[in-house]
């Protein structure tokens, strides 16, 4: 490649090309689905790096692969034959307690602002696998457990510096750049490569109550009720979420309630007390933790080194005919493949955002529902892609407008439009045109300038 040399003479990070022993890991992404050739992987130590990579990536006409925990579903961090500029030299989040902030740096993930904030009895809403990447989770919205008291990660963003396609540091806040920030908030890996973000923090020092009662899946549309009833009636702090499941082990399929009460646990106990009573339950694992604790209880079933796939809808409501469909899909599950449909509760804290005021699309929903498969077999890889998108084909009578982007496992074309609408990814290729007229930053899902 030429230029290498001067490459490697202006960049303090670390270059990995084909030939080297690390080029294996450093070509790796969370989903065993995607096994790309990148001709470099490039480590920058800081945002000087950054904008020397990025240059370099265009002098040479590299498509460019940006990457912070590496978990995107349709593999976007990584490619063939172009340059991937991997953040994971830049780590890190710093608290100020008393400004009730955290600065975090664009590599980070999840645990690192989650553990440095709970250092000061503090959280900012984000997802619920830590080792996903703070960067993608946040651009693309930020779902999670403290969400509906809070809001999306995005509405806790305070600004983002990022460096956008022509090498400028750019600064984006309420204050500055403010079009550029209603984007980067629901479809932000378009403009940029973001170095810091700077994240509102809220009180939490206290153990909050979580885990998950199962039940016969014959009790699905019994359990859904009170899952409905909760998700109406229960208060701010409680996050619900129904599913059905099958399972690798052998174990029969069954309904289940996932449940994480933020309050002390003297009020979860209170508030949960109907979901106690509903009947023996064939499993139940809720406590009290730290929250930090909850926090880490996913990291091990989400590892790396899987294949995954995913597809989601919003809906305005969870009618009994829609559960009655996640029952019937999760019978006809793949053998060999872990497969779950989850239905999170929404509103609340979500929907007091006016859904015109950021880029992500679906704050109005009631649920968020998704079919989620994962496996190992690569000869299991159609029937469980079959699965996800037969499932939403038939439950997509019920649902609104609108997708999460963060969990769109295709790509293409059309894509973006389908998940921000019309009105908005017209205004996204207005914004596109302005900050990224090349389309640099096409790896995700794209608006097209
Ligand atoms: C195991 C697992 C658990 C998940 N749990 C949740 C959850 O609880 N809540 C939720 O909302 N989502 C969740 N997701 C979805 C997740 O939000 C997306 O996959 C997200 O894109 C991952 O971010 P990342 O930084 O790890 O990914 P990456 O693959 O590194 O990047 C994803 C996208 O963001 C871009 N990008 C990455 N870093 C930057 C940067 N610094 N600047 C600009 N663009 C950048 C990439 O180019 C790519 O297009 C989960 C995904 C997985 C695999």
């Amino acid at each position: 490649m030429n230029g290498l040399s001067s490459l490697r003479e202006m960049f303090a990070g670390e270059i990995v090309l084909p030939a080297d022993p690390g080029y294996d890991r450093a070509r790796a992404v969370w989903n065993k689905m995607f096994d790309r050739y990148p001709a470099v992987v490039v480590r920058p130590a800081g945002v000087d790096d950054v904008v020397t990579a990025l240059r370099f990536a265009r002098e040479q006409g590299l498509v460019v692969a940006v990457r912070c925990g590496g978990h995107s579903i349709p593999g976007l961090s990584t490619c063939d034959d172009g340059i991937v500029i991997d953040l994971s030299a830049m780590r890190g989040a710093q608290v100020d307690p008393e400004a009730r902030t955290a600065h975090v740096n664009g590599g980070a993930l999840l645990a690192e602002l989650d553990e440095a904030a709970q250092a000061h009895g503090l959280v900012c809403p984000v997802g619920v696998v830590s080792h996903t990447g703070v960067a993608g989770l946040t651009l693309g919205g930020g779902m999670g457990r403290l969400q509906r008291k809070f809001g999306l990660t995005i509405d806790n963003l305070a600004s983002a510096e990022l460096v956008t396609a022509d090498g400028r540091l750019v600064r984006a806040s309420e204050d500055e750049q403010t079009d550029l920030f209603w984007g980067l908030r629901g479809a932000g890996p378009n403009f940029g490569i973001v170095t810091s973000f700077e994240y509102r923090l809220h009180p939490l020092g206290h153990a909050i109550t979580f885990g998950r009662v199962t039940h016969p899946l014959e009790r699905a549309r019994e359990l859904a009720r009170l899952y409905r009833e909760l998700a109406e009636s229960g208060p701010d702090d409680l996050f619900l979420s129904f599913g059905t499941a099958s399972d690798r082990s052998g174990v029969d399929d069954f309904a289940f309630l996932t449940m994480m009460h933020c309050g002390t646990p003297g009020q979860a106990e209170r508030d949960l007390a109907g979901a106690r009573a509903f009947g023996p339950p064939l499993t139940d694992s809720i406590q009290a933790m730290p929250h930090l604790a909850a926090q880490h209880l996913n990291d091990e079933t989400q590892d790396w080194g899987h294949r995954f796939y995913m597809k989601s809808a919003f809906l305005p409501s969870f009618p009994d005919e829609a559960v009655d469909l996640c029952v019937e899909h999760a019978a006809r599950a793949p053998e060999g493949a872990d497969c779950e449909f989850s239905v999170w509760a929404w509103g609340r804290a979500i929907a007091d955002v006016p859904e015109e005021a950021t880029a992500f699309t679906g704050r109005q929903a009631a649920v968020w529902l998704a079919a989620e498969a994962l496996w190992d077999d690569r000869a299991l890889d159609e029937q469980c892609r079959s699965w996800g998108r037969d499932a939403l084909a038939d439950l997509a009578p019920f649902a609104s407008g609108g997708r999460y982007v963060n969990d769109v496992a295709e790509v293409g074309a059309d894509v973006a439009r389908t998940v921000y609408g019309d009105a908005k990814y017209e205004r996204l290729v207005t914004l596109k045109r302005e900050w990224d007229p090349d389309n640099v930053f096409r790896l995700n899902q794209n608006i097209r300038p």
